[in-house]
């Protein structure tokens, strides 16, 4: 097993980050095992599978690790360590289970530097995005739901609810630890107990964070962490002894589990693709709406199920907008995700740039002009260069389906109906943006958006507090908040 590294600085007690950052400390190497086995029971155990998958770093293509590909025999006994874990852990006093999820929230802000670098070597990442982002509002998620685990009542005012039992948790590789945060803390809080798979090509923070389970003596089999393809993850929505299913990933997996699970009593909850509208009103500072362009569709490279990839610029200022934007562009950096200065590190993986150079193609081939910021990339990796469509119309393909990459459709609008209309003209409905400074037309234009978040001038803002989720084939239910709780709550009745 690796061995954790000690900090050069002494952790702060904010919520902040919680090591200091400075150029030299950013290559020094943390310790990664050379194989992981599987999490189940409170011990990492071999894989009855005996099979494993490299994980690989998607900046430099070399092998970190060897990851467990768990079978069905694997999930069958994270499931039952799960079984067998829930009753006391349901039993234990609220304020009890408040602690240890308090006291993972702390191990993970002292432990932010490794969990950081090691985010953004499995994943591509930017470290900077590792390390002001995802750690440390993993860290927040698990703060956060501490705080609910006696308060429950407050979550459904008027019903009580019960614990629903073992939750199958499967998340996808763009925020690796913070999906997983995202799940188990509102799980723990509620009373139950839970199997998460990660996604097969970041499995390593998951498997990191065992580790602070047991570092902080959670009780064996409260969290079980199962590594493995699809393959793992349809054997975990299949099997009969979870009660819950909780999936973020693409809509078509998303599909598939709402018939696995229909009929079967199982609770479900789907977080699914995007294709989120920002839209740009001619009285909004232009600046700052540059500012939040950019970091709506090229934060952690576009791998992100609410990504601004469709833009809607007011015709009046369309010029404007992109002029300015290209200029701004050009100031990105490119390369080592390790790199404190590094903007726009990897593709996550070789398949995924192969699907976003397909929808580049199919784009140029529909008659969009194509722009991309010249650079010169490292020569092993997978990297996409920022790259953006004008001349966009709403039926080709880049302005319906989610790329899942620095990929964006530009067009423009007359009227704020215009732009409403042509918003919600999606198959999905997760986010938008809304750039104008008029109070009352933000408020109106939100109200007829069909998203489950509207941001307005800014984008990509996330809280603890805040619930998270979409409307249409981005999915249903919600992540985050006290709406958050209620996924994970049972209050009888048909589902
Ligand atoms: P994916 O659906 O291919 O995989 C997601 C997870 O499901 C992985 O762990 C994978 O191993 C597992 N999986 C694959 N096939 C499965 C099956 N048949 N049964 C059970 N599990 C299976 O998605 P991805 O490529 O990892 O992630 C990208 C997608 O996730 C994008 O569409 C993105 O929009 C979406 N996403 C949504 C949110 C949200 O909150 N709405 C957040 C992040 C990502």
């Amino acid at each position: 097993m690796s061995q954790r590294l000690k900090t050069k600085t002494k952790p702060k007690l904010d919520f902040g980050t919680a090591w200091d950052y400075s150029p030299a400390p950013d290559s020094t190497p943390i310790e990664i095992a050379s194989k992981y086995k599987l999490f189940i029971n409170g011990k990492f155990v071999a894989a009855k599978s005996r099979q494993s998958f490299d994980s690989i770093n998607p900046a430099t293509d070399e092998v970190l690790a060897k990851v467990s590909q768990a079978n069905a025999a694997d999930v069958d006994d994270a499931v039952n360590a799960a079984r067998k874990a829930l009753p006391a852990w349901k039993k234990l006093p609220a304020s009890e289970r408040a602690k240890y999820l308090f006291r993972i929230a702390r191990r993970l802000q002292e432990r932010a530097r490794e969990f950081s670098i090691l985010e953004t070597m499995d994943g591509g990442k930017p470290i900077k995005e590792s390390r002001d982002f995802d750690i440390p509002e993993a860290a927040k998620h698990f703060f956060y739901y501490a705080g609910w685990a006696d308060k429950l009542e407050y979550a459904s005012p008027g019903q009580v609810g019960k614990p629903v039992g073992v939750c199958g948790q499967i998340i996808p590789w763009n925020f690796p630890l913070l999906m997983a945060a995202w799940k188990i803390a509102p799980a723990l809080a509620c009373g139950n107990t839970v199997v998460l798979k990660p996604a097969e090509t970041t499995s390593l923070t998951a498997l990191r964070l065992a580790e602070i389970f047991q570092e902080v003596g959670l009780p064996d089999g409260v969290v079980n962490i199962i590594t493995g393809d699809g393959r793992t993850g349809a054997a975990l929505a299949e099997h009969k002894g979870i009660s819950k299913l909780a999936f973020t990933g693409s809509t078509a997996v998303g599909k598939q589990l709402a018939k696995v699970t229909a009929g079967t009593g199982k609770k479900l909850s789907l977080e699914l693709g995007g294709k989120s509208a920002n839209i740009i009103f001619a009285d909004a500072s232009i600046d700052q709406a540059v500012e939040g362009i950019i970091s709506a569709i090229y934060f952690n490279q576009g791998h992100v199920c609410c990504a601004g990839s469709r833009l809607f610029v007011q015709e009046s200022v369309y010029e404007e907008v992109l002029e300015k934007l290209e200029i701004r562009l050009r100031s990105l950096r490119i390369g080592d995700p390790l790199d404190k200065n590094t903007d726009i590190g990897a593709v996550n993986s070789p398949e995924q740039l192969k699907t976003i150079n397909a929808y580049i193609a199919q784009a140029k081939k529909e008659g969009a002009k194509c722009h991309q910021l010249k650079r010169k990339l490292p020569s092993k990796g997978n990297w996409c260069v920022p790259t953006w469509f004008s001349g966009v119309q709403p039926a080709h393909t880049i302005a319906r389906e989610e790329v899942f990459g620095p990929v964006l459709a530009v067009m423009s609008f007359r009227t704020p109906e215009e732009a409403i209309q042509r918003a919600n003209n999606s198959a999905y409905g997760l986010a938008a943006g809304v750039w104008t400074d008029k109070g009352g037309k933000i408020l109106e234009i939100a109200s007829k958006l069909e998203a489950g978040v509207v941001w307005c001038n800014t984008y990509n803002q996330f809280d603890a507090s805040s619930p998270f989720g979409g409307y249409k084939e981005s999915g249903f239910g919600r992540e985050g908040g006290r709406q958050g709780l209620l996924e994970y709550l049972d209050f009888g009745g048909a589902r």
